[in-house]
């Protein structure tokens, strides 16, 4: 497949869209970003990297790490997990609180703020040093050792977090937190705030379009059944209130994040990375949706 090709004529056609939506403000850090940035990565399976405008710049890539916190922890404690999140699609936003009252504190999947906060207080619970160990994960995979957190922005989350305090507290009151909620909020936050470009996220989710296995070593990280069902969470909940959208319009399984970063897996196939900081009234980039969207249309090619 012509890839290269591919992404040049969607490039071109996506920067000419108007309606471009809005860049996130609920931190001040990230409104600080420069809402014209637009770059596209693909990543096949045999390690050919195809790219074009902003994709070797770095990005917070917020909600998206919510993804590799998971896999960690599924790949340490296997099903297990299911006893402290569930596996549905909310139907509500991400930071909501409702659902938790009716369900007993256990949040409807890992990817909503309430799922990754009980994913960030089993990072503490399994792993000595989580930071320093969800960064050296995260910059193996990617095979950049310069992938850092950003101070400022897990600062500013931590002034700002009213919301993800409360959802702490909360879930701690049904007991499915078991550590200090300011180490849990303070897990979540430099996870979000991980910064890297579309290339190194790519990378980093190629385990999931690999069956589970780290092409680099050829290391089994996931089973191919938990590899499944990561696929499987990305696909019913990696786009806020806008995942069943995704999976009509795209067909992939992907994550995005706030940042205006999105990723997604064509499992067997490739990877490929967007990130455009505008967002559309769903949270998502805007042109990240509509690059992939004419990339499966014109491949042909999706999970469907
Ligand atoms: N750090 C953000 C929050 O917790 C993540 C937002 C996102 O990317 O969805 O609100």
């Amino acid at each position: 497949m012509e890839y290269q090709k591919i992404i040049n004529a969607i490039y071109d056609e996506v920067k000419e869209l108007k309606d471009e939506g809005s860049i996130a403000d609920y931190i001040p850090e990230l409104a600080k970003v420069n809402a014209n940035k637009f770059g596209i990565a693909l990543l096949d399976n045999e390690q050919n990297v195809y790219k074009i405008g902003d994709a070797q710049e770095n990005f917070s890539i917020q909600s998206i790490s919510k993804v590799i916190s998971t896999a960690i922890i599924f790949s340490k404690i296997g099903n297990e997990l299911w006893k402290r999140v569930g596996f549905e699609p909310s139907g509500n936003s991400f930071n909501s609180l409702v659902q938790l009252e009716y369900e007993n504190g256990i949040p409807r999947n890992p990817f909503i703020n309430a799922g990754a906060l009980v994913i960030a207080d089993l990072m503490l619970e399994h792993f000595e040093n989580p930071k320093e160990y969800f960064l050296n994960f995260v910059r193996e995979l990617s095979n950049n050792d310069s992938i850092q957190y950003n101070e400022n922005v897990a600062q500013s989350e931590k002034e700002n977090g009213y919301r993800n305090t409360a959802l702490v507290n909360f879930i701690k009151s049904f007991d499915n937190i078991k550590n200090e909620p300011n180490d849990v909020l303070d897990f979540y936050f430099h996870q979000c705030s991980i910064e890297m470009n579309c290339i190194d996220l790519a990378k980093l989710f190629q385990v999931f379009a690999n069956n589970g296995v780290i092409s680099k070593e050829k290391t089994i990280f996931l089973t191919t059944s938990q590899c499944k069902r990561m696929n499987a969470l990305m696909q019913m909940c990696g786009f806020y209130d806008q995942a069943g959208e995704f999976t009509f319009k795209v067909g992939l399984p992907g994550k995005s994040g706030v940042g205006g970063g999105v990723v997604a897996i064509f499992p067997n196939n490739y990877t490929v990375a967007v990130w455009s900081p505008k967002l559309n009234k769903k949270g998502n980039s805007y042109y990240g949706l509509e690059t992939l969207e004419r990339l499966t249309t014109i491949t042909e090619a999706s999970i469907f």
